[in-house]
């Protein structure tokens, strides 16, 4: 009997909400929409078409959530991984604006999809990003005031004292809070829109890895293992683990790991004095590390980053002298969970789109903050698909450039950007 692939030992894993077993799919078959990847990208845009009408039909090579989306730090991060700026050179002015008022869809469809089906994924409000010197805050405000000419509000800049109300450590010179940034539960959330897209009719087909997709077809056809999908449309949502199955977009993104640890419940006093506010944190370093309370307070604290998505030997080793520099309050205090995962890094920190063949959709590479552009592009590849590719196209226009050499030769190249941009973290240049 083929071996299950089950979730990744994590703290998300251990308190998962129960979920139905799903069968793999053997023989061959045919549906509306097949999505490959049960991540957020997949079952977003996924429950998006079974909302709309369309029978879909979802691949997964292990389970719901198995990937970045079941294990990733949780935090709701509005807007690009890209200034503004870059994004008006590249899209055009039309283009730009049309983006930039997409800053906070992400954040909201995750609101709006949690509210109409219930979905329990310990949803809290806000999120700080923090800054460890005076340049690293002048940046963020000059920031701040370009999204305010584009109308995006809710971003409140705090000092030194400021942050320090939300914040239980000096290390800060200041930072913002972005009152529609916030934290979930992120295998919680894609377990909940799985069973919301199969109460709408979908069919979620888990340890089923897709080995080949024939987009040049009059109908596409996804194979794999055990048989074969044809379909008008296909969806491609297998991100920083797709791999080579699709050999046009594996140049195109690199994987890169990156860990979590998680602590012991802490003692009420202790988590208030971490974290007054629960709002979560990220800094503003290239390399950079984020933290937030889970709903049973504990520190799930985050950092690192691996390149060529192979995994860190001692994810504790690696993570616990960052949190208990910054948090000496913790040291000694144990720690119950570790991890890793991939996430996929374009050249350009844009997410990359598209179309292969007439009817086969693409989105992958969100270079590390894809709680929201996911849910942002999970609902334009199912409108792009239903007819209205407007924005979608915005996006798939956009420059993509392949990392050079491939990612075997990009790995040492990125490596060096890595170490030159954290050295500049480390001097504060
Ligand atoms: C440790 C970690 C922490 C992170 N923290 C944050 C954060 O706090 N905030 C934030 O904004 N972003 C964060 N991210 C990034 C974010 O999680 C991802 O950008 C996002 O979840 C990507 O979602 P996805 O659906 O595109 O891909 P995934 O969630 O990776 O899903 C892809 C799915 O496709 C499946 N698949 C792949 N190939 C095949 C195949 N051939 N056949 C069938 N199935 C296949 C995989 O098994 C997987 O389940 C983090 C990522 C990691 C790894």
């Amino acid at each position: 009997m083929k071996q299950q692939i089950e979730h990744t030992g994590s703290y998300y894993a251990a308190s998962a909400h129960a979920a139905p077993a799903r069968p793999a799919l053997e023989g061959n078959i045919s549906t509306d929409v097949c999505v490959v990847g049960a991540g957020f990208t997949g079952m977003v845009t996924a429950l998006t078409l079974a909302e709309l009408g369309y029978k879909v039909v979802i691949l997964e090579t292990a389970k719901v959530g198995w990937g970045a989306s079941g294990r990733n730090g949780g935090q709701i991060i509005n807007g690009f991984s890209r200034e503004i700026g870059y994004i008006e050179k590249t899209a055009g002015k039309d283009g730009a604006r049309a983006l930039a008022a997409l800053a906070l869809e992400g954040g909201n469809v995750i609101r709006e999809l949690s509210a109409r089906y219930n979905i329990q994924c310990d949803l809290k409000h806000g999120s700080v990003l923090a800054a460890f010197t005076p340049k690293q805050l002048k940046g963020m405000e000059d920031t701040m005031n370009t999204w305010k000419a584009r109308g995006r509000d809710g971003i409140e800049m705090l000092d030194r004292t400021a942050i320090r109300n939300h914040v239980g450590t000096d290390a800060y010179a200041g930072g913002w809070i972005d009152h529609h940034g916030g934290h979930i539960h992120p295998l919680n959330l894609v377990l909940g829109q799985a069973a919301a897209a199969e109460s709408l009719g979908a069919t979620i087909y888990e340890q089923t890895r897709v080995t080949r997709v024939d987009y040049d077809a009059a109908q596409p056809v996804v194979y794999t293992e055990g048989g074969s999908v044809t379909a008008r449309f296909v969806v491609l949502a297998g991100n920083a683990y797709l791999g080579k199955t699709v050999p046009a977009l594996y140049p195109k993104v690199m994987p890169a790991t990156t860990q979590i640890i998680v602590t012991e419940p802490l003692d009420d006093a202790v988590a208030r004095t971490l974290l007054p506010t629960d709002k979560c944190v990220e800094d503003a370093n290239y390399v950079l590390d984020y933290y937030r309370l889970t709903a049973d307070k504990r520190l799930l604290f985050g950092g690192g980053l691996a390149y060529d998505g192979k995994d860190v030997e001692d994810v504790q080793k690696a993570l616990r002298p960052k949190m208990e520099h910054l948090f000496p309050i913790l040291k000694g205090v144990k720690v119950d969970f570790g991890w890793q995962g991939n996430i996929a890094l374009t050249w350009s920190r844009l997410p990359h789109v598209g179309r292969l063949g007439k009817s086969t959709y693409f989105a992958h590479g969100y270079s590390g903050h894809g709680v929201t552009s996911t849910h942002m592009m999970g609902r334009l590849l199912a409108h792009a698909l239903h007819g209205d590719a407007g924005t979608f196209d915005i996006f798939a226009g956009m420059p993509a450039m392949s990392f050079p050499g491939g990612q075997l030769l990009s790995v040492p190249l990125s490596q060096l950007g890595c170490w030159w941009y954290s050295m500049r973290d480390k001097l504060g240049i």
